[in-house]
């Protein structure tokens, strides 16, 4: 059976078209189980009808023309119940309902299957025998498998337009297809599909008539690749910040790297022409990268496959065409690069769809570097049928609507004219100062690193930096960057931001955060090895970064330093020796260092309930609602598939955080939320209402945060926390907080989704 599973799977999959896919496979699973009948029938939202949609056994002509409303029949039933329904007589069967021009009758033996994708029934799968017959279990997981197959091509064919034109008509479509929401923000626009030019994969084999010349032609084409890169680069001076344009120098070094010019030159001179060396030379460097665990390196691999396409572009001698781009394009692509992106001319990027990809991808990053709307990981989006279309990408919920209903465009054009409404209501707030109506300070800090771009008005906004994040510059890089090389770029931030404090906080790598130059293999690297773990084991990595954070600080005097995951008493006592000995042996050195402020992150929930041993060793605390909410809820933060079980709001969260200030006040410790519930308007309240002294977000978020802070005193914010924190699920918890603003005139700071 598992046999006949793969051909049939197989066959289908190389069908040219939904209809044909459907065709074939009624056909070929009649034959694999041996019924009279086989077919298919696909839910019509919009009539409200099972259509069938394809048949072996069963008149032709009913195809397209019979359509069983919902809840008719035995099919409908197969629907509303989303489960299988095996009966071995079914004119007996209560739900039966005998279908005109079908032949129906003559049939006993029934088993339908639901079609479904993600909890939605798309159609049924039946199969029908002329005798009575109970289908066997082996016989209805099958026919599971294949429903389960399809459902794939089903939604791409939805989401393309292909299906309407199937079950009757063009009718603008209402439904979205889901994705991860990789930038918040809304665009409307048309898509470009990013193709690839040139396809590296399908370069055929040949002998290399002259080894030389050929090596020649490979080195000409890496070095005008070279100046391609170099010239997109420069182009994006201005527009992005030089830490984002470094990732430019980590293609460049890829590109320059030994192994990938010998290992070509090398297959060369074993006789490949230079296309097919470099074909094999990229799949096997990409291999390595697609093998590892880990989705920010795993991200590698596909700018390996697009320096490989370059090259070969160049191979070719056939010059990039320039591509053309409408005023809001919308770049679109199976793996969308860095470099796609960068080459979309100034002011004409509205969004950026990729099939493939995270949040922790390359074209995530340069998204929301450029402030862009991006949707990553939209599995299901059919990028070759895309190029030119009226696109809608939901960056806030992470949809993408393709040809989208005038019902839906309205509704965006709204929502996109709120936004710019909105941000010139917010611009009222900068400068003003960030405190309570009853005139509590409320200092509102940056998070920043690597992603974030920064603009002196953003900068200037900031009570100073709350959260820098040291592990992403070492993330463009090709090696740890040594002590002056970190002690430069450090003293960079606590200068800009001078007399205004800086939190740095240590190298919290592992994780979905990898160097490509260490390597962590794990099962479970969310619980693995990785942040401050990593740092206790390796002193001199950690000892160098202090250093290197002292050093930067002196003449300043504004570094406080943060000890991410840190999950017992030990490891504190542990680092704090080790920042005690970095102090000591610089001072010895005869550099006028002095001691810094030390914080602990609490994003485990075992530093949740030690808050308070915690707070008595340390200066101040400061929560990592990201990671503690993937860790309290046990749910990934960067799996799509799980990602409505991630709710920040989740009482268990909030309840969490209260205890966390409780203890900190105790101590008499100042507490700071750095994770991006700290810049979601709708937490503001709750934090205030807790007592949370500091809060720290990404420059997009301050005006919002602020906005609420002024127009909310602490024993109203203590109010309204006390109900939230009797409520039961985190929708009750949001719509109640929805409720609040709305009634405090502030309901533009609500945004969709979560
Ligand atoms: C967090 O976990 O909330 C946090 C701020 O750290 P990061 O997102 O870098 O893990
Ligand atoms: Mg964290």
């Amino acid at each position: 059976m598992l046999d006949t599973l793969h051909r049939i799977v197989n066959t289908v999959n190389r069908a040219p078209n939904l209809q044909e896919a459907l065709t074939t496979l009624v056909r070929a699973v009649r034959d694999a189980i041996d019924s009279d009948v086989c077919s298919i029938y696909l839910v019509d939202e919009e009539s409200r009808a099972n259509v069938l949609m394809a048949t072996v056994g069963l008149e032709s002509k009913a195809v397209g023309r019979v359509r069983l409303p919902f809840g008719r029949g035995l099919v409908g039933l197969v629907a509303e119940r989303a489960e299988p329904v095996n009966v071995a007589d079914a004119p007996a069967h209560p739900r039966y309902v005998r279908v005109h021009h079908t032949g129906e009758t003559r049939f006993r033996g029934f088993l339908g299957v639901p079609i479904i994708q993600s909890r939605r029934v798309l159609g049924v799968l039946v199969v029908r025998q002329r005798d009575v017959r109970e289908f066997q279990d082996d016989e209805v997981t099958f026919l599971f498998t294949l429903a389960a197959q399809l459902a794939g091509a089903i939604t791409h064919a939805r989401a393309s337009g292909e299906l309407d034109e199937l079950t009757g008509g063009l009718r603008p479509v209402t439904r979205f297809l889901a994705g991860q929401a990789a930038n918040a923000g809304v665009a409307i626009g048309t898509a470009v599909v990013s193709y690839q030019a040139s396809d590296l994969d399908a370069v055929p084999d040949r002998p290399a008539e002259d080894a030389r010349a050929e090596c020649q032609r490979f080195q000409r084409a890496v070095e005008q690749v070279e100046a391609d890169l170099q010239r997109l680069q420069s182009r994006l001076e201005g527009r992005l910040p030089e830490e984002d344009r470094a990732l430019f120098d980590a293609l460049l070094l890829m590109l320059r790297s030994e192994t990938l010019l010998l290992q070509t030159e090398e297959l060369i001179h074993g006789g490949l022409w230079a296309p097919a060396a470099l074909r094999e030379t990229i799949a096997s460097h990409a291999a390595i990268f697609d093998e590892m665990d880990d989705p920010y390196l795993r991200e590698r691999a596909s700018d390996v496959r697009d320096l490989g396409r370059r090259i070969l572009l160049h191979l070719e001698h056939d010059a990039p065409r320039p591509m053309e781009y409408p005023p809001h394009t919308v770049l679109v692509g199976e793996d969308v690069s860095a470099t796609q992106i960068a080459e979309v001319p100034s002011g004409r990027l509205a969004g950026v769809v990729s099939v493939g990809g995270s949040g922790s991808s390359h074209a995530a990053i340069l998204a929301r570097a450029m402030g862009v709307p991006a949707v990553t990981g939209v599995a299901d989006l059919p990028v070759n049928r895309m190029h030119g279309r009226p696109l809608i990408v939901d960056g806030y919920r992470g949809r993408i609507y393709v040809d989208p209903a005038p019902a839906v465009r309205d509704e965006y054009q709204r929502l996109l004219a709120e936004e710019r409404a909105l941000g010139a209501e917010v611009e009222g707030m900068r400068g003003l100062p960030s405190e309570t109506t009853d005139g509590h300070p409320v200092p509102l800090y940056l998070n920043t690193g690597l992603i974030d771009q920064l603009n002196g008005e953003e900068r200037a906004e900031a009570a100073g930096v709350g959260l820098y994040r040291t592990e992403l510059p070492f993330m463009v890089r090709d090696r740890f960057p040594g002590e002056s090389e970190q002690a430069e770029k450090y003293r960079r931030v606590l200068q800009l931001f001078a007399p205004r404090p800086v939190v740095l906080r240590t190298l919290d790598i592992g994780g979905d955060k990898e160097l490509p130059y260490f390597p962590v293999k794990e099962q479970n690297p969310f619980l693995g090895w990785r942040g401050i773990r990593i740092s206790l084991q390796h002193p001199e990595i950690f000892l160098t970064q202090i250093r290197a954070m002292l050093r930067a600080d002196i003449g300043l005097g504004n570094l406080q330093i943060l000890l991410p995951m840190i999950s017992g008493v030990g490891e504190v006592d542990e680092l704090q020796q080790l920042i005690r000995r970095a102090h000591d042996e610089l001072l010895e050195e005869g550099h006028a260092v002095s001691m810094p402020r030390v914080g602990v992150m609490i994003e485990v929930p075992s530093a949740v309930y030690q808050a308070g041993e915690l707070a008595r060793r340390v200066d101040f605390l400061s929560i990592g609602t990201n990671d503690l909410t993937q860790y309290l809820l046990a749910v990934d933060r960067n799996n799509a598939r799980v990602a409505d079980l991630y709710d920040e709001l989740h009482p268990a969260v909030l309840r969490a955080l209260r205890s966390v200030t409780e203890a900190a006040a105790e101590f008499n410790r100042p507490v700071s939320v750095c994770g991006e519930l700290a810049g979601n308007p709708l937490a503001t309240i709750l934090l205030l209402g807790m007592g949370v002294t500091t809060l720290s977000m990404s420059a997009g978020s301050l005006l919002r945060v602020k906005w609420v802070v002024r127009s909310v005193s602490r024993s109203r914010a203590r109010q309204i926390l006390g109900v939230a924190l009797r409520m039961e699920d985190a929708d009750q918890v949001r719509r109640f907080m929805e409720n609040t603003l709305e009634e405090m005139g502030l309901a533009g700071l609500i945004r969709p989704g979560k």
